[in-house]
């Protein structure tokens, strides 16, 4: 007993009482002046911070990336040469549910790694799948929106969400995978990982290549269905945590194969298809994938919230010898998912420990919330601005990247003009999907349809049989099953609104 740690104050004073009040006798009011009480309540009403707009439940574990192929002829980041070993930090999470969502709901799941490099944070915020909803991100918070809760009935809405897929074609490849076996991963070390967008990597050379990042679950694919998903929720609505958390306790540690698919900077003007549209992978055939090493989770939180809650990814988040890409999806997260943790985590988040990179920090921002490190990070309190003479810290020139080849006319231009929304999904439907799966899948969609008027299913119909006409038939065939079980039961008739596709 004796050996236990003292219980003090957040201001370090030895804490005498920690279960009784301070009363005017034993049956009189509470003080004012039993401060540690008022201190006890006030932290408590400021336990939860924001929860996250998108993603806001998540699982997530430490563990370490080995690199054991030679990507030195494309990259000069030296996390990623031959026998690099990184610590990391890894956060799986389900796109729409709030904090307390259930686990297994068919969802796109979140994928995000943070490689504490020798030269900063890396940070590849990518998804179980290799594309997405939208490609041009004005469309983006009105996507989010369709996921979350209606503003009248507060419950999602499954008529939002295929008004708007329906009325997006590019969004067709994403939803075919969402509503395919893929959709419901049984925990998150059953699943791949993507880092979705193209990136690029350059060398000492100045040579610029684009880059695709996979990481290939190496426990194997593992899915629900539906049904077996329900069952699951109604034993628990945390069975990706109590899967994720058990498995690391015992050992029984999960790795991802890391694999990159590289395109040299020029064949960009020559793919039939635009390399840096978020809703198309590059076939394997065409871009082999190449295996550069493995990663390994390995250590659970101490701390879910310090270590998970607060931990804050961001694809603006690069080394030297990795960069962006024209992406316009990805130039807008470089913004937003910063901007995020500004908000949700205070100005300075990234001096929170968890964020924190594991090497020298100098630069010249001031103050603001969350600044816990002392003010300056220049290691002067003389030199707080550039130029200064006072030994500051300097630009580091060859962190330079080599110019990023673009040029051509400002405007909007319209992100649907000669893109090709079909072709890569009847890829999917007619090469990838065993008939059994997509019989499951026709199922998956038609039983989101109890509800959803007539014209935004017909709608969504004729988008599939544009995939192929298999597509749409068995759709309709699972639709006409829902219609005479008695559950086809629409809320709102709209008449036939002739949208103009956005
Ligand atoms: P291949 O025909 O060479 O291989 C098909 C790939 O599809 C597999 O390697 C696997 O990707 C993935 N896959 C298997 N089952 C499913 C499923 N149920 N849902 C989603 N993906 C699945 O691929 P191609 O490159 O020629 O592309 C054909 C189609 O495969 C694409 O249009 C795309 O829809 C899909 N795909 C392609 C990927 C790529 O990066 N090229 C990645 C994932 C899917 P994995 O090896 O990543 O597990």
């Amino acid at each position: 007993m004796t050996d236990r740690p003292k219980l003090t104050t957040t201001a370090g004073a030895p804490w005498p009482n920690n279960q009784d009040s301070v009363t005017v006798g034993p049956r009189g009011p509470v003080l004012l002046q039993d401060y540690q009480l008022l201190e006890k309540l006030a932290h408590q009403n400021r336990e939860r911070i924001p929860e996250r707009t998108v993603h806001a439940k998540g699982w997530g574990a430490h563990g370490s990336l080995k690199i054991t192929g030679d990507l030195s002829k494309y990259t000069k980041a030296a996390a990623l040469q031959q026998g690099a070993e990184t610590p990391m930090l890894a956060r799986f999470s389900t796109v729409a549910g709030e904090m307390g969502a259930a686990d297994h709901e068919r969802d796109v799941r979140g994928f995000a790694l943070k490689f504490y490099t020798s030269e900063g944070n890396w940070d590849l915020v990518g998804n179980n799948t290799p594309v997405f909803f939208v490609r041009d991100p004005l469309k983006f918070p009105d996507f989010i929106h369709t996921q979350k809760r209606h503003p009248r009935t507060h419950m999602r809405s499954t008529t939002a969400m295929w008004d708007f897929w329906s009325l997006s074609p590019e969004s067709l490849h994403q939803v075919t995978i969402l509503m395919s076996d893929r959709g419901l991963p049984i925990d998150p070390m059953h699943m791949n990982g993507y880092g979705s967008h193209t990136y690029s990597f350059w060398n000492d050379a100045g040579e610029r290549y684009w880059v695709k990042f996979h990481f290939k679950t190496q426990q194997g694919h593992a899915h629900y269905t539906n049904a077996e998903g329900d069952q699951v929720i109604a034993r628990t609505r945390e069975g990706f945590q109590e899967a994720l958390f058990g498995a690391i306790e015992e050992g029984r540690f999960p790795r991802w194969t890391v694999q990159v698919q590289i395109m040299p900077e020029m064949d960009a003007e020559k793919t039939p298809y635009n390399p840096f549209d978020l809703t198309k992978v590059w076939p394997h055939a065409d871009y082999p994938p190449i295996e550069v090493g493995y990663f390994e989770l390995n250590r659970n939180p101490d701390n879910y919230f310090a270590e998970i809650e607060t931990a804050a990814f961001s694809p603006s988040n690069i080394v030297p010898g990795i960069s962006y890409s024209p992406d316009r999806m990805l130039q807008a997260r470089l913004f937003s998912y910063a901007d995020a943790h500004r908000h949700r985590l205070g100005t300075h988040y990234e001096q929170i420990p968890v964020n924190q990179p594991k090497c020298p920090v100098h630069h010249y921002h001031r103050d603001g919330q969350m600044n816990v490190m002392g003010g300056l990070q220049s290691g002067n309190p003389d030199a707080y601005y550039e130029p200064n003479s006072f030994g500051g810290p300097l630009a580091d020139a060859g962190a330079q990247e080599p110019p990023l080849k673009v040029s051509g006319d400002v405007s909007r231009y319209d992100h649907r003009n000669g893109y090709d929304d079909y072709t890569q999904v009847r890829e999917l439907f007619t090469r990838v999907l065993e008939d059994d799966e997509k019989e499951r899948m026709f199922g998956n969609i038609a039983g989101m349809w109890e509800t959803v008027p007539e014209v935004i299913c017909e709608r969504a119909i004729s988008e599939f049989t544009k995939v192929h006409p298999d597509y749409g038939s068995g759709v309709r065939r699972a639709w006409d099953k829902i219609k005479a079980e008695g559950r086809y039961k629409p809320t709102i008739v709209i008449p036939d609104p002739d949208p103009a596709i956005v």
